[in-house]
């Protein structure tokens, strides 16, 4: 059984590699059920794989709390293009636990990406689908959402933050 990495461990700031989906069949048999039990037990509205144990490019949404996603729950190579106006709402991350702070990103989204069996599907995101989205890719590319706070906030949490990786 996997479990979720927290803030310190290093897979968590890894550049992830790229999922084949024919050569990693097996592994996303087995990982996409664990991210699913994950995201389910911790109530999240998003998962993404160097969370759960796993530097590969694959995220998990929360379906039924995003309706816009069209059902659409895992996201595999995702490419993202963010734009529009900068909103500015208040985030967590299960590998951040007790932590909350506003971050701003781009409003809206287009993300392509393949589906577990390989198929590739498009969507235009706004709200809370494109900030979880853009949250969860980041992961991919190891940065975390307390990077993208301010300078004083950053110092604000850096005992929290100390604690959780356990220094
Ligand atoms: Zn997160």
């Amino acid at each position: 059984m996997r479990s979720i990495r927290i803030f310190g461990s290093p897979g968590l700031r890894s550049v992830s590699r790229d999922v084949d989906p024919a050569a990693d069949a097996s592994l996303l048999g087995e990982l996409l059920p664990e991210m699913d039990r994950l995201l389910t037990e911790e109530e999240g509205i998003g998962l993404a794989a160097p969370q759960a144990g796993e530097n590969i490019r694959v995220f998990i949404l929360e379906t039924s709390m995003l309706p816009s996603l069209c059902g659409h729950r895992v996201f595999v190579n995702p490419k993202l293009e963010a734009y529009g106006p900068p909103s500015r709402r208040e985030e967590g991350c299960l590998s951040v636990p007790g932590i909350y702070e506003p971050v701003t990103r781009p409003s809206l989204l287009r993300i392509s990406a393949l589906d577990p069996s390989g198929i590739r599907f498009e969507l235009e995101l706004d709200g809370m689908a494109a900030r979880a989205a853009q949250h969860e890719n980041d992961h991919l590319d190891g940065i975390l959402f307390v990077d993208r706070l301010g300078a004083l906030r950053r110092k604000l949490l850096r005992s929290k933050l100390q604690k959780l990786a356990g220094g």
